[in-house]
């Protein structure tokens, strides 16, 4: 059995030629699964009878099952799904004004092993596949509270761009007019600064939002808070940033979570202009921590906080402060699966 969203149009296309049915019936099956949220095969009224028991016999159209649903006084909804192979994951509808923006994660557990990240805690498992992706945003979209969803950021656990090939596979058809049709710059990919993916994705012709998770502007502090600064070290990946501007004439934006006494002195914000001046396109915003029991992380004060961004500002950069959402249902990053495996 298989996954049926592992298939993109024209690979289902294939497999029905493969079984010598029409070619057509492929935008059905896409309608049906992206668009009408169905939830088994058998309710495809509009195919013939055999080739809905073919599709059941062949394919399966979820295979993640929900644990835990949370949601928090803010309106943002968090969803804990386990894999075949008890692995945990999760995703987040976060609504706002007129958007619903679904947060979805790559891989079970990470390998990068930030200082301030709860996904990393319990190492790397798996990465997960195209059709698993798009079950968590279909998740989203078919049973958060507001029954919709405008936006998609690769933010949840894992590293995006250490799962190129499926995270690319997924955002084609999240962004294909047959499957969900959401606008490529509505897709944000979030990465910790692997260059040869960054390098890759400007070629690939795709115009979705970057983010760099940058966190800090000098290669000693962004090491120590960042492993994988020691192999793509702050030069290296400024540079490659400044080449997928070039490429791209896309707008970067750079994520730096304030962490007290870590990264959020004047030192830190001159360092922090330094490096992105002359950069062209790019934003800043800023995170206050969200504090992870397990992590030695705070927020700075309020006063530090709006210090370093008024620098920022004086200093010529763009710069928006984010508030965390869901706070108090854990929903930053890793923080349910986390909690889930200490139960
Ligand atoms: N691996 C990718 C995507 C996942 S992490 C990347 O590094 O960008 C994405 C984001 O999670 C980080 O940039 C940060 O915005 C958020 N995050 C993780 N831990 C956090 C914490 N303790 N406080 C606030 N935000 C956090």
């Amino acid at each position: 059995m298989r996954d049926i969203k592992d298939l993109s149009l024209s690979g289902l296309e294939a497999k029905l030629k493969n079984w010598e049915e029409p070619a057509f019936h492929a935008r059905q099956i896409f309608s049906w699964i992206y668009k009408k949220g169905a939830a088994d095969f058998s309710r495809m009224s509009d195919l013939p009878a055999d080739l809905r028991k073919k599709l059941q016999d062949n394919f399966y159209l979820f295979g993640l099952k929900l644990t835990k649903k949370l949601e928090s006084k803010d309106g943002t909804e968090k969803f804990l799904f386990a894999l075949k192979d008890k692995n945990f994951i999760e995703a987040v509808a976060i609504p706002e004004k007129n958007r619903m923006t679904g947060c979805l994660s790559t891989q079970a557990g990470c390998r990068f092993a930030c200082r301030f990240c709860a996904s990393g805690l319990g190492g790397f498992q798996k990465n997960l596949s195209c059709g698993q992706m798009l079950e968590e945003a279909l998740y989203l979209k078919n049973h958060s509270r507001y029954k919709k969803l405008t936006h998609l950021v690769f933010m949840g656990t894992g590293e995006p761009l250490d799962n190129y090939e499926n995270v690319i596979k997924a955002i084609r058809i999240i962004n294909s007019p047959d499957a969900l049709g959401i606008g490529a710059r509505r897709i944000t990919i979030s990465t910790c600064g692997i260059i040869p993916g960054i390098k890759r994705l400007a070629q690939e012709g795709l115009q979705v939002e970057l983010s760099v998770s940058l966190h800090a502007a000098d290669d000693k502090t962004r090491s120590e808070v960042m492993p994988i600064n020691k192999k793509y070290p702050l030069k290296e990946l400024i540079t490659a940033c400044r080449g997928y501007i070039q490429k791209t004439n896309r707008q970067i934006t750079f994520e730096y979570i304030l962490m007290q006494g870590i990264n959020s002195g004047l030192q830190n914000a001159r360092n922090l202009i330094k490096i992105l001046k002359g950069l062209g396109l790019v934003k800043v915003n800023l995170i206050p921590a969200n504090p992870i029991r397990e992590l030695k992380v705070t927020p700075p004060a309020e006063g530090e906080i709006r210090f370093f961004r008024d620098y920022l500002v004086k200093g010529g950069l763009q710069v928006t402060l984010r508030r965390e959402r869901g706070e108090d249902i854990e929903a930053s990053c890793g923080q349910l699966r986390l909690r889930h495996a200490q139960k």
